[in-house]
């Protein structure tokens, strides 16, 4: 069996992932073997790296679930795609697919669902196999350095436009501008509100100038109230997409949101409340958690990435080598790049 390089999450310690060795996967009749020619790098897997993730993952595993490539090779059954397609891929690479999430197209919340990067093998080495029913093409303009953002565009299209209704002329304040919450804030452009702010902490200060840059009326560091209280009518936000995650921001969700808006969750936080909720029931709030995306998202963010309408150079910081997957991790762990992207093959 040929090897192939890959960055494998071997044991569930701080730093249990190395560059190594590992065989070319086998495909079945219904899968591609995918050339991997972009793959961006996710906070999850900085996080797994470090093991301060707080999800299941089964090692050994290659890390990585946001990328595109050119078909190698296509299984038997394969009838949509051939060898040299340029494409991405979802992330949902196994599904039960009979379950009744599955069967109505709410594939990402099946129960046995298992991502690449933790659950299987993903796309941080020279091939990856994918299941066809997850590929969908690229447009010939969009680059394999932007097209591993898709993923995380679609993350952010889920949790704007298919969890979230803003209407145009709304207002809208997004919570963390990490490369979710930047990702969220041009989805929300699009979507026409009437003012939009992005909140961060001290330590943001950068990524609230690239916030700027990207039509934030506003870049807070710190306390947003003051802002909304002199922004339209006073009362608070129409939506507000939480990014962060940590359950201090929810509860400053909680305060910006006006009476009967909407707050969605899309950051993750494992620890516990430890506030009330009271003030959700009092302003009659609706609070919804957005998770993955599915088929007609992936489609629809893939024509915002042809007609140019996401602005991805703010965000895309580094792009390297495989090999240098390492100072990629640092280099976004320390903040010095929003979002570095991996090119296994040249
Ligand atoms: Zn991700
Ligand atoms: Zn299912």
């Amino acid at each position: 069996m040929k090897n192939m390089a890959a960055v494998v999450h071997h044991t569930l310690t701080p730093g249990g992932v190395e560059l190594r060795e590992h065989p070319v996967p086998e495909i079945g009749p219904d899968d591609v073997l995918l050339a991997v020619r972009g793959v961006s790098v996710c906070g999850s897997d900085v996080h797994q790296y470090h093991n301060s993730h707080s999800w299941r993952v089964n090692v050994p595993v290659v890390l990585g679930h946001e990328f595109g490539g050119e078909i190698a090779r296509a299984g038997r059954e394969v009838s949509a795609f051939r060898e040299g397609d340029r494409v991405v891929s979802e992330t949902a690479a196994v599904i039960c697919g009979t379950c009744a999430y599955c069967r109505s197209g709410e594939y990402n919340l099946c129960p046995k669902r298992m991502g690449f990067g933790y659950g299987v093998d993903g796309a941080m080495a020279q091939y990856v196999k994918v299941a066809a029913r997850c590929l969908h093409r690229l447009p010939k303009s969009v680059t394999f350095e932007r097209a591993s953002l898709t993923e995380p565009c679609c993350v952010a299209y889920n949790a704007c436009v298919v969890k979230s209704r803003i209407r145009p002329g709304d207002t809208v304040v997004v919570f963390g501008p990490g490369p979710i919450g930047l990702l969220c804030l041009q989805m929300a452009k699009l979507c026409g509100p009437g003012r939009l702010a992005m909140v961060g902490v001290e330590a943001d200060r950068e990524r609230l100038e690239v916030a700027k840059k990207l039509g934030a009326d506003a870049a807070i560091a710190g306390d947003p109230m003051t802002w909304i209280r002199e922004t339209g009518d006073g009362l608070g936000a129409d939506v507000v997409i939480d990014a962060a995650g940590v359950s201090q921001t929810l509860r400053a969700s909680l305060d910006v949101v006006r009476p009967g808006g909407q707050i969605t969750k899309v950051g993750w936080g494992p620890q516990p409340l430890g506030f009330s909720l009271d003030p959700l029931v009092q302003k009659a709030v609706t609070l919804t958690g957005s998770f993955s995306h599915t088929y007609k998202t992936w489609e629809a963010v893939l024509a915002l990435l042809e007609n140019g309408a996401m602005n991805l150079d703010s965000i895309v910081g580094a792009v390297e080598p495989l090999e240098k997957w390492q100072s990629a991790f640092d280099a976004m762990y320390s903040r010095q790049v929003i979002k570095a992207v991996l090119t296994p093959l040249q």
